[in-house]
């Protein structure tokens, strides 16, 4: 069995900031992707600056924030008495090489890593070939790859499971997904109404508290991102109407109606950490390791995370510069960060 590689399954910001981290650490990885391309879903919008300082690190900080917008500050504010309190990043200057936010959408990341690593010796990314199952032995693990219609299977000396919340590979390696969901959906509208014009003094992020209805005003290039939870007793179809989101969008400013409404999405919302991270020779990463609900921007931006971590320490094990227990520790340390901190500030 050629074993000579770590194969990821999933191509998605998690995936492939694991992959260019190995990739450029001297490891050879295969990624396998089900789709036939990378995902356009836009989703996350919002990179902190430990995110942008690990990603200068694989040269994608700077046309990341080429594309996107720098928020060098963000506000809390009521509906009803305007600006409540800002934070300016040049507070945490000394702490950070980007002491800004970036607002741009998750896969315009995913292009730039993609086009910054093809052709690279060790990188190797195969689209249509989703992952079906994981087998292990003491030296290494195989995935079965469904292509097209036939089933293949391929050899690695560790799996990474970088493939989203409903990922196969922990199914496949039977851990748990622990947590539950609110009974609440998070609907997301975005208009390219210029916020700016109407809200004096406003930055690009921008959390509004009200006690009817709470949300988000997020900028991104060329559009604003309002989110709303939405707690009525409705269908996902009635909420994902024109009609029930220019509802709530009249809401925002006073006196302004009828937005220009470019995309309606609506989201369940989940709290859920995987019992483990690392079962034998493979570790699950970014949202296949758990989920929060998006209001912090921390699910990307902890996948993220997840991905370095893990990467720098199967980089120093390939190389022989640290023992294999060395891996155990992505566990203790990202398992502990993501039930500590992510999830403890996004169900509070
Ligand atoms: C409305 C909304 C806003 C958000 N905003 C933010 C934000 O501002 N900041 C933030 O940090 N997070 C945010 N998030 C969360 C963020 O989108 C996710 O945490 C992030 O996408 C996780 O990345 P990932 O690579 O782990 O998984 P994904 O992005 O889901 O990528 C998984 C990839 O794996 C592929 N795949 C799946 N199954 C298989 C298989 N069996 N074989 C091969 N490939 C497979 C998929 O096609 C996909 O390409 C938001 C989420 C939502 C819903």
């Amino acid at each position: 069995m050629n074993n000579e590689r770590i194969l990821i399954a999933g191509a998605g910001p998690v995936g492939l900031v694991a992959a260019a981290h190995l990739a450029h650490g001297g490891v050879p990885v295969t990624v396998f992707e089900q789709g036939s391309g990378l995902s356009e879903e836009s989703r996350a919008s919002t990179f902190h600056p430990p995110t942008l300082d690990m990603l200068d690190a694989l040269g994608a900080a700077e046309p990341l924030l080429a594309q996107g917008l720098k928020a060098p500050a963000f506000q809390y504010r009521s509906k009803k008495h305007g600006l409540l309190a800002e934070f300016d990043f040049s507070a945490i200057a000394d702490a950070t090489q980007h002491p800004y936010r970036v607002q741009c959408e998750q896969s315009k990341l995913t292009r730039i890593l993609y086009d910054r690593m093809r052709g690279h010796p060790n990188f190797d990314l195969q689209f249509d070939s989703a992952v079906a199952g994981v087998e292990q032995t003491a030296s290494g693990v195989a995935v079965t790859v469904e292509r097209n219609g036939h089933t293949e299977r391929h050899a690695g000396r560790y799996l990474i499971g970088a493939d989203g919340a409903s990922s196969t590979v922990r199914r496949s390696l039977g851990i748990e997904f622990e947590g539950f969901t609110w009974p609440d959906r998070l609907l997301v509208v975005s208009t390219p109404f210029d916020f700016h014009s109407v809200i004096p003094g406003l930055t690009a992020v921008n959390y509004v508290a009200d006690p009817e209805r709470w949300y988000f005003l997020l900028q991104i290039p060329g559009l604003w991102r309002v989110m709303f939870l939405v707690n009525e007793d409705a269908s996902d179809e009635r909420i994902q109407t024109r009609e029930f989101a220019q509802s709530l969008m009249a809401g925002v400013v006073p006196g302004i109606s009828n937005y220009d409404i470019d995309h309606i999405t609506l989201y369940k919302v989940h709290q859920r950490v995987a019992k483990t991270f690392k079962l034998g020779r493979a570790f699950l990463a970014g949202d296949a390791a758990h989920i929060n609900n998006p209001l912090g921007g921390m699910g990307m931006n902890g996948g993220i995370h997840d991905a370095v971590n893990l990467a720098s320490r199967l980089v120093s094990v390939w190389r022989g510069d640290a023992p294999e227990s060395e891996l155990d520790r992505f566990d203790k340390q990202r398992r502990l960060v993501t039930l500590e901190y992510i999830q403890k500030s996004t169900i509070t």
